[in-house]
């Protein structure tokens, strides 16, 4: 017999939920129609500022750095309560959710001083410059170095996939700062990027949706002087470690439950109005997105009860990653299923642009098959 879920929630989980809520309604600003991708960041500049200013963007960040030192379970009310307003996502989530963490665990105070402020404030927007054409899933194999030379490095690689590039005054970049190291894991090194350095070349790539929100980055003898090295060099894979600890981190399916939520909502009313309900396959797609959901909600409430517990959310956490995936993907089916569109030949239309979104659910963050042989290896224990 495992140990019993506790559903309960302290005081002042509650109280922080609460004045997060009460705070919402007084102050969410409804984005209005974009013109492009540029208008939505500028405009999401503006909303996350509004929120800093609060304090209610990084809650999750020391009080000392401008966040509120919430505890994970106070983390992962936010997330709902954010959800569940359906207000804009904080535009700098790279920062917020990536690089503050790194910089708060290996930055040098000096760092911390510098970057930390305009993160939160989304002054200073940052990109990740991790993943490269030959280096993805085993980001081990990065092959952009970075030679030292007088007062820093010089940098030269191709990175790919990097999100929000072109808006970015900074990317955390890893580059090989040892190629003779015996193992692919050692000499590498984390550098923070000046994203408008002489050298740095970025070339949107257009996604299916239309939007070109991922870029390619061309670095070419980038100079990186030395007080931009993050942690020891060479150990930059630890610091990686970190930066990925957090985007698998916890505050992703609390916020992705509600948030499906309110679609599975929605796309019922919408099939109902329509008659798409009659059609025993719509009802029986809309039935499973029901109980993939109420699946995930009791996932999810586990891993709030060994959060509370200070226990870490461990391989599990591939599975729920898995589990959301299935579930977004299917849900986004349904939704053209119900709207009678094909998401390629009509991309209009805030389904069809979920369901092509939903596509990159299993490659983000750790592809399906990546996740499903941690769950071979780690929670079933079976053999390689
Ligand atoms: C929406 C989105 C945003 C992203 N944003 C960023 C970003 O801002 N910065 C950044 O650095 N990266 C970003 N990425 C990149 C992302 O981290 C990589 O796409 C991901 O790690 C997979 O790497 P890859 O694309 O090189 O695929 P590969 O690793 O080449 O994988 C190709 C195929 O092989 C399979 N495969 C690989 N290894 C194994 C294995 N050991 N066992 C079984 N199958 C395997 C994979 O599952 C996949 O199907 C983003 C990706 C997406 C989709």
């Amino acid at each position: 017999m495992g140990a019993a879920v506790d559903l309960a929630l302290k005081p002042e989980d509650e109280a922080f939920a609460s004045s997060f809520r009460v705070w919402l309604e007084g102050n969410l600003l409804r984005p209005p129609a974009f013109v492009d991708l540029a208008d939505e960041v500028s405009w999401g500049r503006e909303w996350q500022a509004t929120l800093a200013a609060e304090r209610w963007v990084g809650v999750h960040w020391p009080s000392a750095y401008g966040g509120r030192s919430a505890t994970p379970v106070q983390v992962a009310l936010y997330q709902s309560e954010y959800a569940r307003s359906q207000a804009p996502q904080p535009v700098n989530r790279v920062g917020i959710n990536l690089v503050g963490p790194t910089l708060l665990a290996h930055g040098t105070d000096d760092q911390r001083l510098r970057y930390l402020p305009s993160i939160l404030s989304a002054e200073e927007i940052w990109c990740q410059l991790f993943s490269e054409p030959d280096a993805g899933s085993d980001l081990a194999s990065l092959s952009t170095q970075a030679v030292a030379v007088e007062g820093g490095f010089e940098v030269t690689g191709r990175k790919v996939w990097t999100s929000y590039a072109q808006f970015a005054t900074w990317g955390l970049c890893l580059a090989r700062t040892d190629p003779d190291a015996p193992r692919p894991q050692q000499g590498i090194s984390a550098l923070i990027v000046d994203m408008s350095a002489p050298g740095v070349d970025i070339r949107p790539l257009v996604q299916m949706t239309g939007d070109a929100e991922f870029n390619e980055v061309f670095l070419n003898d980038v100079f990186v002087p030395t007080e931009q090295l993050v942690g020891i060099e060479g150990q930059g894979w630890t610091v990686a470690g970190s930066t990925l600890a957090h985007e698998r981190g916890t505050n992703f399916p609390f916020k992705e439950q509600v948030v499906h939520e309110t679609y599975l909502a929605r796309l019922y009313k919408e099939a109902l109005a329509n008659g798409a309900l009659d059609d025993p396959v719509v009802a029986d797609a809309l039935a499973q997105s029901y109980i993939d959901l109420g699946v995930l909600r009791l996932h999810n409430l586990r891993t709030l009860t060994r959060l509370g517990r200070g226990e870490e959310p461990g391989p599990e956490s591939s599975w729920v990653k898995l589990m959301w995936t299935t579930m977004t993907q299917h849900l986004s089916e349904t939704g053209m299923a119900v709207t009678g569109r094909d998401p390629v030949s009509s991309q209009s239309g805030p389904w069809a642009r979920q369901w092509l979104w939903s596509r990159a659910a299993s490659i983000a963050g750790g592809t399906s098959e990546v996740q499903r042989d941690i769950i071979a290896g780690r929670i079933l224990r079976l053999p390689r």
